[in-house]
C-alpha cells in the first residue's frame, strides 16, 4: 500500500510515519538466510505550497459567501494530487480521501476493505476553514472523518487512517500482533512486577492471571 499525503505540515507527518511499527514496514529488510523481505508501505509527502505560482506560496483565501476564515484553495491540491498519482495508468486502484469532520466515520471495516481493494491511498489533510469544494468533485473523492470531534487540521486524521491500514496490511505486524488484532482489542492487561507498590499501597495482578488457565483468563479479559 502506497499512501500519498498531501499536507502543508509534511514534517510534523513524516515524523510520525518514520519511527516504531510504520517505519520499520517502509525498509526492506534482511530475513533468516538470503531471504529478503520487501517493503510493506509506502508513505510520500506533497505540500500544496511546492504547487503554488505566486511569490508569497499562498494556499488558502477567502470564501465566496463571506463567513469567517480562510478556504484552502483547489489549484495547489489538485496539482500535489497530479504530481502523486495523476500519471498512474490503473485509476481503479487509487481511493483519494478528503479528511473532514463532515465526512463517513472512519472504522477499522473501512481500512481492511481499503486494503484488499487499492494499491494507492491518497489522503487531504485540510487546515482552515475546509478545503474548495471543487477538489471533493473533480478528484471524486470521498470525505471521511476520525470522529465526532472538530480538529484544526487534516493531519492526525491521516496519520490515523495510515496507522490503521498499515495494520491491516500483510506482514506489517509480526504474526503474533496480527492474532491479537483479531479481537480488535486485548482488554485488561498487566506485566511485572506481580506486586506494584504505588504510595505504599499493595496492587497485585489478579489471581486468575497467573493460574496458567487460559480459558478463564480469556474469560475476564472480554468482561471488562
Ligand atoms: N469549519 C470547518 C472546520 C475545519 S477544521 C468545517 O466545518 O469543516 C480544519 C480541517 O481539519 C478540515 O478541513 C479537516 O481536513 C480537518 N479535520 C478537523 N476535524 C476532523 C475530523 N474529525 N475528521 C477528519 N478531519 C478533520
Amino acid at each position: 500500500m502506497h499512501f500519498h499525503v498531501i499536507t502543508i505540515f509534511p514534517e510534523v507527518c513524516a515524523a510520525y510515519t518514520s519511527a516504531s511499527v510504520l517505519g520499520r514496514a517502509q525498509k526492506t529488510e534482511k530475513g533468516k538466510g538470503a531471504k529478503v523481505r520487501g517493503k510493506k508501505i509506502e508513505v510520500s509527502y506533497y505540500n500544496p505550497r511546492d504547487f503554488t505560482k505566486d511569490k508569497h506560496k499562498k494556499v488558502d483565501d477567502r470564501p465566496y459567501g463571506g463567513g469567517p476564515g480562510m478556504v484552502m484553495k483547489a489549484e495547489p491540491i489538485l496539482k500535489a494530487w497530479e504530481k502523486a498519482v495523476g500519471r498512474k495508468q490503473n485509476k481503479k486502484k487509487i481511493k483519494t480521501l478528503i479528511m473532514s469532520p463532515r465526512g463517513t466515520v472512519f472504522t477499522n471495516e473501512l481500512a481492511k476493505g481499503w486494503v484488499k481493494k487499492y494499491d494507492h491511498l491518497v489522503l487531504i489533510s485540510g487546515r482552515y476553514e475546509g478545503i474548495d469544494a471543487r477538489v471533493k468533485a473533480i478528484l471524486k473523492a470521498d470525505e471521511v472523518s476520525v470522529g465526532d470531534y472538530v480538529l484544526t487540521g487534516g493531519e492526525l486524521p491521516a496519520l490515523t487512517i495510515i496507522d490503521s491500514v498499515s495494520r491491516q496490511v500483510p506482514g506489517v505486524l509480526g504474526t503474533f500482533e496480527s492474532l491479537e488484532d483479531e479481537r480488535v482489542s486485548s482488554g485488561e492487561m498487566y506485566t511485572r512486577p506481580e506486586t506494584f507498590v504505588h504510595k505504599k499501597k499493595q496492587h497485585p495482578v489478579p489471581e486468575v492471571f497467573l493460574s496458567g488457565n487460559h480459558h478463564d483468563i480469556e474469560t475476564r479479559r472480554s468482561l471488562k
